[in-house]
């Protein structure tokens, strides 16, 4: 997957592309962030746009001191027609120097996984990375690659190796062979051995806008437009988190706190409110199902009341995370001025808090319904 096609992180995304154009790569990286936003995937492009066979190179002003401009394995590129989409791609994601094309058989092999130099280790059923895994390729690093330009080795939930193999590697990662890239994924990375973190720069990635998790899970998971942005909505900025909760209705979820919120709008009577509750708590299933729905139903009502404030309050409308919805939140923020939204999420916010200690969820919904 080049890296025109990886939802956000464009700053990332055009430095890792600036270094490999210009041949400049650490041999050892870290890429630390949140579960389920596209590391492992951005190390993947990286051993792509290293190795593959017919990169998309962007033509930058001459500068006489770089290496790329002295390396003729840079120069025949740079006048490789784009088409206007890859272009297009190209300037939507930041400025990528060199990009993979993701069609040779360089590419394609990485992306399968059966490249000779492309390496992913990640824990196997144990949980855990083995030594024994890193071995061969510690081995391996020391000699040049089989057919391309630089072996890349990628360890995936890097955080999983025990200190044994964490050592291990760290001989390398201390004199790292230069045939060699190290790139070590964690969404956990304060559990590496300090020796090792100071070994490898950081890259840290943040989570995604709601509009990038919506527009990868609707291209590549085959979701709705609508059922999109409900599970975005709901994710904090991860794909992975979003597909996870993919059983819990978040659709139904958020026609459920629009529906409340509709209707808190208009009505301020407390019996009817109370009514109102139920539609917040009313399943049938386990106690900690029941528990669930509710808490699923209450990101929601945030998610939409923290909408209604952007827009209450003329804030910029590209954050909106329901941005499908954006006509309807309209409506609803001539009753919820940015006063009253900012309140009404504090009290969801509270909810969501008891809820986690174990408040009766009837109670919960009650109290809240009344707040709102
Ligand atoms: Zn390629």
């Amino acid at each position: 997957m080049p890296f025109r096609t990886i939802a956000g992180h464009s700053r990332l995304l055009s430095l890792l592309s600036r270094a490999i154009a210009r041949d400049s790569m650490p041999p050892a990286v870290l890429m630390a962030g949140p579960a389920g936003i596209g590391k492992r995937l951005t190390a993947t492009a990286v051993a792509q746009a290293i190795n593959c066979l017919q990169p998309i190179t962007t033509p930058r002003p001459p500068r006489t001191d770089s290496p790329a401009q002295r390396d003729p394995a840079y120069t025949g590129h740079a006048a490789r027609t784009e088409s206007t989409a890859q272009r297009d791609a190209t300037s939507a994601t930041g400025e990528l120097e060199r990009d993979a094309c993701g069609e040779c058989a360089s590419c394609r092999r990485i992306a399968r996984g059966t490249h000779p130099d492309v390496v992913t280790i990640e824990p196997g059923e144990s949980g855990s990375i083995k030594i024994e895994q890193l071995r061969d390729v510690i081995d391996q690093s020391q000699y040049r690659p089989f057919e391309g330009r630089r072996r890349v080795v990628i360890i995936d939930e890097a955080d999983a190796a025990g200190a044994d193999a964490q050592s291990a590697l760290l001989k390398t990662l201390e004199e790292p062979p230069s045939a060699s890239v190290f790139i070590l994924v964690s969404s956990m990375p304060d559990a590496l051995l300090p020796t090792v973190l100071s070994r490898c720069p950081r890259l840290r990635f943040g989570p995604l806008t709601p509009g990038e998790v919506a527009h990868v899970l609707r291209r590549d998971h085959g979701y709705s437009e609508q059922d999109a942005r409900a599970a975005a909505a709901d994710a904090d900025g991860s794909v992975g988190r979003a597909l996870q909760s993919q059983s819990d209705d978040l659709t139904g979820a958020r026609e459920d706190a629009e529906r409340i919120l509709q209707a808190a709008a208009r009505d301020s009577d407390p019996v009817r409110r109370i009514n109102l509750a139920r539609d917040l708590t009313e399943g049938k299933g386990t106690p900690a199902e029941e528990r669930n729905r509710l808490a699923v139903r209450l990101r929601s009502l945030g998610s939409l009341l923290r909408d209604v404030g952007i827009i209450a309050s003329r804030a910029d409308r590209a954050m909106l995370a329901n941005a499908d919805l954006e006509a309807r939140l309209e409506q609803l923020s001539a009753s919820f001025d940015p006063e009253r939204s900012r309140r009404a999420y504090a009290a969801v916010d509270r909810a969501l808090a008891a809820l986690d200690r174990n408040a009766s969820p009837k109670i919960v919904a009650d109290w809240l319904l009344l707040e709102l």
